[in-house]
């Protein structure tokens, strides 16, 4: 018996990176996927195809995670179409850095709204089916950073901050329904959204590493899969750091 089988997962922003690294882990335990993606249509109709061939249901939205009135829409396509939602993943991230004397107000607002507002808008929308069964999984995906902070990250970390504070507080609400609700914090790990860093600080990172390596969006994606499924059963309000030894 495969770990997902039977159960329908929204992740968002799963064109590439982490997201579609969970997709990829998701549909190989039997899952059904609706993932959404901002603009990649090409790459997302391709990974439409790819997640098919492995034999289960799959569907790419294009939905802006940061509207709320998006996000409603969404949830509500993807129960005429596959019935329920059963796992939440908010994966959805940017990063605008720089120093907070350079931060404009327009870069502190776009981060908040794709990376936290965004949350709200998602948990909002799936509550309901996932309080009709009586079950659901949300996994939030939130940073080291924002357990730690990061010099040139005062808008992300604040937006990653502010990911693990709602977590606990949906866990306290839902847990009584058998909704759990966790975050993931991800260390350094290596995608597009890291490949556009200087490859010296790259090269620094990852030999302040324990593990002496970035990460994969599988590392991420096995956590993820984890929290998903019934392996979990009795985690709920937590933020798991998978950052290979990073923070500890
Ligand atoms: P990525 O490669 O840049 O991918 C971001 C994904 O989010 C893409 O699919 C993108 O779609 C989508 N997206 C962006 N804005 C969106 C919006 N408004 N609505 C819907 N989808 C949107 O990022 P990643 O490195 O995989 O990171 C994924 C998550 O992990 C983020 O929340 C990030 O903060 C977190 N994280 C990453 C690291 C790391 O080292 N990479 C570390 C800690 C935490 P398009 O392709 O259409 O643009």
């Amino acid at each position: 018996m495969k770990l997902l089988e039977g159960k329908v997962a929204i992740i968002t922003g799963a064109s590439r990176g982490i997201g579609k690294g969970i997709a990829e882990v998701f549909a190989d335990q039997g899952a059904t996927i609706a993932f959404t993606y901002a603009s990649s249509d090409e790459k997302a109709r391709a990974f439409e195809a790819e997640l098919a061939a492995k034999g289960v249901k799959a569907k790419g939205y294009k939905s802006d995670a940061s509207d709320f009135n998006a996000a409603q829409t969404l949830v509500d396509e993807v129960v005429a179409e596959f019935g329920t939602v059963d796992i939440l993943v908010n994966n959805a991230g940017i990063t605008r850095d720089t120093l907070l004397m350079r931060m404009s107000e327009e870069q502190w607002d776009e981060v908040l709204r794709v990376n936290l507002k965004s949350v709200f808008n998602l948990t909002k929308a799936v509550i309901k089916p996932m309080l009709k069964a009586r079950s659901g999984s949300i996994i939030n995906m939130t940073s080291i950073v924002g357990v730690t902070g990061n010099a040139g990250q005062a808008n992300y970390a604040a937006s990653k901050a502010g990911m693990i504070g709602f977590t606990k507080s949906v866990a306290q609400e839902l847990g009584s329904r058998n909704i759990r609700c966790n975050a993931i914090a991800p260390g350094f790990i290596e995608t597009e959204m890291t490949e556009k860093l200087d490859p010296k600080v790259v090269e620094e990172w990852r030999n302040t590493i324990p593990l002496k390596r970035g990460g994969t969006p599988t590392d991420i994606a096995n956590t993820t899969l984890y929290l998903a499924s019934e392996l979990s059963s009795y985690v709920t309000g937590q933020t798991l750091h998978v950052c290979g030894g990073m923070h500890m």
